[in-house]
């Protein structure tokens, strides 16, 4: 089959030929219509994610089952998937609590551990495919129903995490990029009383309004806590969405949240931050982290889409070779929402 290979570190993305895969006990094989190309799959290809290689990337997949190993019961050729990104065991006391992102024997992920979408075909664990409700037009939008996996389940888990009430204002730091958008759309979605779009790149501010945000601000001027503060009235945020989790982001935000304020960690490599004790104490506020989403809520996300309450933008899609070209836009910061690759 054809497949685009990261060969090494930072190497760009080439077209090769590598053999068909063919799926042992418990794995399926799934023919690839379209992947979702983010900013987690660049930081592989970027080289800041430790990988073995030859490697094909790409976790955000819209495909059709063609083969199916001993024992998968669940999955028959022509059936329509999506892909779970974690690779989790199923038996763990997290996994069966329905909590997998913290299975304890966690595998790593689709497209970093094992091959991943940027292929004719993928061969994965039949349990990290999840099937496509009925009435969802996968054959029309490949590229967007591709990306909900990720771009729209994940901040439907942190909405719920967050406890987004119709009374909050809802603040994003990162509004601009792919997991950002998405978030603006899914807090509105949820009822926010206002969503704030907060980005370094003012260019974005545009998308972030039409997706969901009632206001910005421009984190390149730096005052981001007192921004926050001043378009809330004096109040601050009520729930703050940091997908940038610098020191400077994480500390801004704590300090930019109202009483009762919720702020989610997510994304980014992280920092050690300064927290303020005392404030943190007097005003109530909760820090959580999170990571992706359960099955459930990769399930639960597309019975959303297919029913039309969410739509995930996606403003650039092209043929799977030209991978390599949709991530130096990744580098550089130059795709707004997400893109996403399409094989046929
Ligand atoms: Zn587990």
């Amino acid at each position: 089959m054809k497949a685009m290979l990261l060969k090494g570190k930072n190497q760009p993305l080439v077209l090769d030929n590598v053999p068909d895969p063919v799926p042992g006990p418990g794995e399926a094989v799934v023919r690839v219509l379209a992947c979702g190309a983010g900013l987690t799959i660049h930081h592989a290809r970027a080289g800041r994610l430790p990988i073995q290689y030859p490697r094909i990337l790409g976790h955000e997949i819209t495909g059709v089952v063609t083969a199916t190993g001993a024992g998968v019961t669940d999955l028959k050729n022509g059936d329509a998937v999506t892909a779970y990104f974690y690779l989790t065991c199923g038996h763990c006391y997290w996994c069966r609590i329905n909590r997998e992102t913290l299975c304890d024997n966690f595998g790593g992920y689709v497209g970093r551990e094992c091959d991943g979408g940027y292929a004719e075909y993928v061969k994965l664990p039949a349990q990290n495919f999840i099937k496509l409700p009925e009435g969802m037009d996968w054959k029309k939008h490949p590229a967007e129903i591709g990306v909900i996996c990720d771009a729209i389940a994940t901040p439907l888990k942190i909405t719920r995490k967050a406890r987004v009430t119709p009374t909050d204002t809802v603040a994003v730091i990162g509004a601009g990029g792919g997991l950002g958008v998405h978030m603006l759309m899914v807090a509105r979605w949820a009822h926010a009383r206002k969503v704030i779009a907060v980005d370094s790149r003012a260019a974005k501010f545009e998308t972030c309004l039409k997706v969901g945000a009632d206001s910005t601000i421009d984190a390149s001027e730096g005052k981001v806590a007192q921004q926050l503060i001043e378009q809330t009235a004096g109040r601050g945020a009520d729930v703050i969405f940091d997908f940038v989790c610098t020191k400077e982001t994480i500390e801004s935000s704590v300090a930019g949240l109202n009483k009762g304020g919720r702020l989610v960690l997510l994304a980014g490599s992280g920092q050690r931050f300064d927290a303020d004790g005392p404030a943190i104490m007097r005003k109530e506020i909760e820090v959580m982290g999170s990571r992706y989403a359960t099955k459930q809520e990769v399930i639960e996300s597309l019975e959303l889409v297919a029913r039309g309450d969410l739509w995930p933008l996606v403003t650039e899609k092209v043929p799977f070779t030209e991978a390599e070209a949709i991530h130096q836009r990744l580098e550089v910061g130059a795709i707004t929402g997400r893109a996403a690759l399409l094989m046929s």
